[in-house]
């Protein structure tokens, strides 16, 4: 049986950061034998700093001496939450950005200083107008007609849509200090604010309160800081997306919008990720007016991460079902679908969504379509699903 469906929208990517970093760079989340990287990796050029994506320190890590056997490498963690750098990569970066040298290896500077990092390496490559079109039909490519960028804090980004057409398949959002300085016309492209309020699993810095391994869970602001903040932000009079990934970060949220709820009625607030939100926090959220932007994608988390997260976290990660079914949200309204890029595309979000790890995860291919898909027709996707299998399979026909 197969089902016509809509391109989708994806609702949290990091386009830009992806077509500066990502398009000429190696992506190693396919790959999870060591030796077949490092194969991959002493073949980089020597003449340039390289980047690889996609490392994944759940299956390898690499020692000093292996990572410096390398050409000049910037290895980012498949999360973007952690990074690391041989010798001769350093020597490149030490001159423009050297508070990242001396911390690399700190995780609470990391995770307050994650745009900055993201966005330094992304400055390593020119951004242009080419890479962007083949970023865009490598998403079509995937059955994605619309993606956002989370975080942009680099002008000639905001000079470019507000040249182009292009504007009309993303939405950029930034920090509210980069924001402040935006003149009018970029403020008005800028869609809104983002925060984060905790770390991710990939770097072990979620604010969550128990996990197997050694773990070191990371709140960005105290209360009183995250409560000043958001207070300043709502003047602001802009959308506000708030990175809280642990069950502590998101109570620690939701506590603030609580105290401030007099304030937020008029302000669009979207909490990113959720992804161990208690049923008591949802039904919090659900009576702030909060947006749970979500990744099914993440849902293979409760199985990639089975080494650091305890059985409870691995149960309690995105559930989806306590969400419509309990706490009353709603797909396409109040809870919305993106992939955060890892990876991007309908192939793995179709198929994690209809046949996840776990059973509280699973959503019906309508909810699919309501929380994750755009309206417009005239690009479709071909989904095939074989129930005994448990597989899908997606053809996806461009025009
Ligand atoms: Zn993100």
């Amino acid at each position: 049986m197969s089902i016509k469906i809509p391109f989708l929208k994806d609702n949290h990517n990091h386009l830009f950061t992806y077509s500066s970093i990502f398009e000429k760079q190696i992506d190693l989340f396919n790959y999870s034998n060591k030796n077949n990287i490092k194969k991959l990796l002493q073949n980089l050029s020597s003449n340039s700093i390289n980047i690889a994506t996609g490392w994944l320190d759940n299956y390898y890590t690499f020692s000093k001496e292996e990572l410096n056997s390398f050409p000049p490498l910037i290895l980012i963690h498949n999360s973007l939450h952690k990074f690391d750098f041989n010798n001769s990569a350093e020597k490149h970066i030490v001159e423009r950005f050297p508070e990242f040298v001396k911390n690399k290896n700190s995780q609470q500077w990391i995770e307050k200083n994650l745009m900055k990092i993201l966005s330094f390496i992304a400055s390593l490559n020119k951004f242009d107008e080419n890479s962007f079109k083949n970023i865009l039909a490598s998403l079509s490519k995937n059955g994605v007609s619309y993606a956002a960028d989370m975080f942009v804090d680099n002008i000639e980004i905001f000079n470019f849509l507000e040249k182009t057409e292009y504007k009309k398949f993303t939405e950029i959002w930034t920090e509210v200090d980069f924001y402040e300085k935006l003149n009018t016309n970029h403020k008005n492209i800028c869609e809104g604010i983002k925060i984060f309020m905790d770390g991710a699993l990939g770097a072990k810095s979620a604010a969550i309160s128990e996990a197997k391994s050694e773990w070191n869970p990371i709140l960005i602001y105290s209360d009183a800081e995250i409560h000043n903040k958001i207070e300043k932000i709502l003047m602001l009079k802009k959308a506000i997306a708030i990175h809280c990934i642990g069950d502590i970060a998101i109570q620690q949220i939701i506590n603030c919008l609580i105290d401030l709820k007099q304030s937020i009625s008029d302000t669009k607030i979207r909490l990113e990720h959720v992804q161990f939100i208690t049923k008591e926090q949802a039904f919090s959220a659900k009576d702030l007016g909060l947006i749970l932007s979500m990744q099914p994608n993440f849902n293979m988390d409760s199985i990639i991460y089975q080494d650091r997260l305890t059985k409870k976290y691995c149960e309690n990660n995105n559930p989806f079902r306590m969400l419509i079914n309990d706490a009353g949200f709603i797909p396409g309204k109040d809870l919305i679908f993106g992939s955060d890029g890892m990876p991007s595309g309908v192939h793995n979000a179709i198929q994690t969504s209809l046949f996840p790890p776990i059973e509280n995860q699973k959503i019906t291919l309508e909810e699919f379509v309501e929380a994750y898909c755009i309206e417009n027709y005239e690009k479709y996707i071909e989904v095939e699903i074989s129930n005994n299998k448990k597989k899908t399979k997606c053809k996806i026909v461009e025009k």
